[in-house]
Formats: structure tokens, C-alpha cells, sequence
């Protein structure tokens, strides 16, 4: 047995709840992904623009690549062309630049708005506090298309702190959606839970999980 269940059960269970799968593959090696691949998987997530650029090539092109991690103003050019949505989206700074690229190559992006949710010391997403009062700029951006909003809980056995920071970014992303996106049918979705939290992030509300090692430590 090349493979364990892991995928085929996950993938059934996000189905039943309707929810999308982004397989996070930074640091995995090409093989593994090649597999994921093999077992049906399109759409895969990357933390890192030099290591997504550096995989994409030798990758199959029908990949959907997601950019999940922090993402420097100076490199969006080099993603501007393909990416199929972007998840880290923490200030109007850098959705000015994406709108910019994304203009430039005649494209429409699909992003994120990332919210600080966790109760640790989070470096990066929008305050809750201050979002509001960049949501009309943001909203009047061409080229990018905001689907939703992205949140990260604290990394914490403490089921319950995870659970309270879910609740919230649920809170947040449905008052943002009747406050600006009411007629705004691509704006639905949340972006919430990894390897440790799904379960948790899915209870909450959650639209699309990003699970990294749990799925690629079940490939052999
Ligand atoms: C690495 C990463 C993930 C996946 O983490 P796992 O715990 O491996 O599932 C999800 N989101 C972001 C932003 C990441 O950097």
C-alpha cells in the first residue's frame, strides 16, 4: 500500500460539509505532491512565492495554486500571472499592488481578507478593529475580486481558545459580508483550519480548510 486512506476519507468528509480542500504542500517534496495529484487533488497551497515558483513548472499545469502565507509587496509580480487566489491579503498596501498587477495582466484575482484572530502575539492580518475603515478602499480596488476572509487560530492544545477565535473570525466575516457584501455573491468564503483544527474550524463555519502535514505525512 503506497498510500493510506487519509486522503479518500478526508476528502469525503470535506464533501459532505461542503467545504473546499487547499492541500498545503510547502515543504513537501515533488513526489508526494505528484501523488496528491495522482489521488484527484487540484488545488494546492503554498506559504512561500519562491518555493511556489520553484515547484509550479515541474508541476502538472491544471494545479490551482493558492498563496497562504505572508506575502512582500515586491514579489507579487512574479505570482500575478496564475495565481488562482491569494488568502493573505493584511493590508490595503498590498491589495493597491495586487489590484496593480492584476490590471496589468488583465486579470481578476480572487482574495482573501486576513483577520487577526489569535490571542497570541500574531504578526500578521488585519486588526478586527481597523478593518472596517479600509473596506470601502479595498472594495473599490479593479482586479481583485474579495471572496471572503482568512483567519489563523493560536497554535494551542487549548481546544477551547481555538474554538472562542473561530467563533469570533465567524462573527467578523458575517458582519463584514452584511455590512459590504450583502449583493456580493463571491463573497463567501472563510478560509479557517489546518492539520490540528479543521474539525473545530468546520463546527465554526468554516468554507475551506488549508491542511498541510497531516495529509502529506499519510503518503508514503
Ligand atoms: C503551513 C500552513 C498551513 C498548514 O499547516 P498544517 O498544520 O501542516 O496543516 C495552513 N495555513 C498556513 C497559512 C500555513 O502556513
Amino acid at each position: 500500500m503506497a498510500y493510506s486512506s487519509m486522503y479518500p476519507e478526508l476528502v469525503r468528509f470535506l464533501e459532505s460539509k461542503k467545504v473546499q480542500l487547499v492541500a498545503v504542500s510547502k515543504t513537501q517534496p515533488l513526489e508526494k505532491v505528484q501523488k496528491l495529484y495522482e489521488l484527484g487533488q487540484r488545488t494546492f497551497g503554498e506559504n512561500r512565492v519562491q518555493e511556489l515558483m520553484g515547484k509550479k513548472d515541474l508541476l502538472p499545469g491544471d494545479i490551482k495554486w493558492h498563496l497562504i502565507g505572508h506575502l512582500q509587496k515586491n514579489k507579487v509580480k512574479f505570482i500575478a500571472p496564475f495565481i488562482s487566489m491569494i488568502h493573505s491579503v493584511d493590508s490595503l498596501a498590498l491589495a493597491q499592488v495586487i489590484s496593480k498587477e492584476a490590471v496589468k495582466h488583465n486579470r481578476i484575482i480572487p482574495v482573501l481578507l486576513q483577520v487577526k484572530i489569535a490571542i497570541e502575539e500574531a504578526k500578521y492580518g488585519f486588526d478586527p478593529m481597523l478593518l472596517e475603515d479600509n473596506l470601502s478602499q479595498l472594495n473599490d480596488l479593479p482586479g481583485i475580486d474579495i471572496q471572503g476572509m482568512m483567519g489563523m487560530g493560536t497554535f494551542t492544545s487549548d481546544q477551547e481558545i481555538t474554538r472562542q477565535e473561530f467563533q469570533s473570525m465567524t462573527r467578523i466575516y458575517k458582519e463584514t459580508k452584511a455590512n459590504h457584501f450583502a449583493d456580493v455573491e463571491t463573497f463567501r468564503e472563510l478560509s479557517m483550519g489546518m492539520s490540528g483544527d479543521y474539525e473545530l474550524a468546520i463546527e465554526q463555519g468554516s468554507t475551506m480548510v488549508r491542511i498541510g502535514s497531516l495529509l502529506f505525512n499519510s503518503i508514503a
